[in-house]
């Protein structure tokens, strides 16, 4: 079967994309060994955080790195075993962290998240479900005044001069706007303009839906077994073989498996997290997510609870589950409002794909003609993957790309 192009990886960043590309008019295959959405793009917190220019810095408060070394904080964990295979990643997550590099990932997540919200909305529409996209933000709650002061004084210097929009709440305001919030909490900041989902993996399978209404094929497939050929690119899929001209890399946490052995560097690492869905005790519920800032995870109200995801755990991609920091969060989640017991007996975990500059990988592969990359979106995937799918749309099919792609090239790696 012959296509235009192919895209490896159904998450919502492969599946975006190949919705974009069939909305172009071009003939694509969904190329995934699971269903769409069922990776790391099932089990996220839900949000599109149009205010999160400024990348996750690597902390350099040595108290709190003391801590961190210690394993005694709950929105970070490392598996010391796992130390000497992620060692490279942190080291230059942590060189990539100083102010200027701040500054300049700030600087190149500006378009990209400037259009984030716009370009879910485009493809929901296209996909019947704009509803799924619930307006009106979320809210980083404080339990400390002096914390609340710190972060609102970072706001005003970083965030402001990217026009992000939002407003500060007294205890009183927060309590009017969510009535279940217990009283540990002081105040907060509501980001106004974000939205978030109640369900995540039910957003890419109707991307997925609408793209296959389009025309579009989701094969099963192993993108391993990818092959440059004459004038194109090849997949065996349970299908029989493809081949496209143009062949789309976006298989998030696992894009270097591919690229390694084709000579690439791709000093990706990942930020592993956790969820698990607690029930609401009587009718205490939650209008928007809201993160405990202090403690440093988030409760969702989504479709399955409230959904408590928790911060990064350091570890390699494919060790054990070690959900501790769910347990850690647990009680603290308690205090902020009434819960009952959880929804599944085991926590999910899914792995963060994450550059060590903050920065995706988008664009063209810089050796192989019509190899484009889509991946490493870390902590915004889900956030960046509207915006994603206009630029590799835009650049696949020959149009003016609607911002300047060079910062985000694989060549900044090699
Ligand atoms: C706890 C947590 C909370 C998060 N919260 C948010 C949030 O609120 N907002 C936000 O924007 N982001 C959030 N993220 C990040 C976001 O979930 C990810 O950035 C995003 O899901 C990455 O999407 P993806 O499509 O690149 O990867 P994936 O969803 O992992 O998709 C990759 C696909 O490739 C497929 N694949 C892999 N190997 C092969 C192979 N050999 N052959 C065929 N197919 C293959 C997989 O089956 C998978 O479907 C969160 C992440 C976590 C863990």
């Amino acid at each position: 079967m012959r296509f235009d192009v192919l895209v490896l990886g159904g998450g919502i960043v492969g599946t975006s994309l190949a919705l974009d590309l069939a909305l172009r008019g071009r003939t694509v295959a969904l190329i995934d060994r699971g269903r769409p959405g069922a990776e790391t793009s099932f089990g996220n917190a839900g949000l599109i955080q149009s205010e999160a220019v400024m990348p996750y810095a690597f902390p350099r408060d040595p108290l709190l790195l003391l801590q961190y070394a210690l394993n005694l904080k709950p929105e970070a964990h490392y598996h010391i075993k796992d130390l000497f295979k992620i060692a490279p990643f942190m080291a230059r997550y942590f060189m990539a962290s100083n102010r200027a590099g701040q500054l300049k990932t700030a600087a190149a997540n500006a378009p990209i998240f400037g259009a984030c919200l716009a370009e879910h909305r485009r493809l929901a529409r296209e996909a019947g479900v704009e509803a799924m996209l619930r307006p009106g933000g979320w809210l980083k709650v404080f339990r400390k005044e002096e914390s609340l002061r710190k972060v609102l004084e970072d706001t005003r210097r970083d965030l402001e001069p990217f026009g992000v929009e939002y407003a500060v709440l007294d205890k009183p305001a927060l309590q009017a706007m969510e009535p279940s919030l217990s009283d540990v909490v002081v105040g907060g900041i509501h980001w106004t303009t974000p939205y978030s989902l109640n369900d995540p993996e039910a957003l890419t399978l109707a991307y997925a839906r609408r793209f296959e209404a389009l025309g579009g094929r989701f094969l099963s497939g192993n993108a391993m077994s990818l092959a440059e050929e004459r004038d194109g690119w090849s997949v065996k899929t349970e299908t029989g073989p493809v081949s496209a001209r143009d062949c789309v890399v976006a298989l998030g946490p696992w894009a270097p498996d591919l690229l390694r052995p084709m000579g690439y560097k791709v000093p990706m690492g990942v930020k592993r997290g956790y969820h698990v869905h607690m029930r609401p005790k009587g009718n205490a519920a939650l209008g928007l997510p809201v993160l405990d800032a202090d403690v440093g995870y988030m409760l969702v109200p989504m479709a399955r609870g409230i959904r408590l995801t928790s911060g990064a755990e350091f570890a390699h991609r494919d060790s054990p589950a070690t959900p501790r920091q769910i347990d850690m969060i647990e009680p603290y989640a308690r205090e902020i409002m009434p819960l009952e017991g959880r929804v599944e007996a085991q926590p999910w975990k899914g792995a963060r794909p994450c550059m060590p500059d903050m920065l995706p990988v988008m664009g063209k592969a810089p050796r192989h003609k019509g190899l484009w990359l889509n991946f490493g979106h870390a902590h915004h995937g889900l956030t960046l993957a509207g915006s994603a799918a206009r630029l590799l749309g835009e650049m696949i099919t020959g149009e003016a790309p609607y911002t300047d792609p060079a910062p985000y090239s694989l060549a900044r790696f090699n």
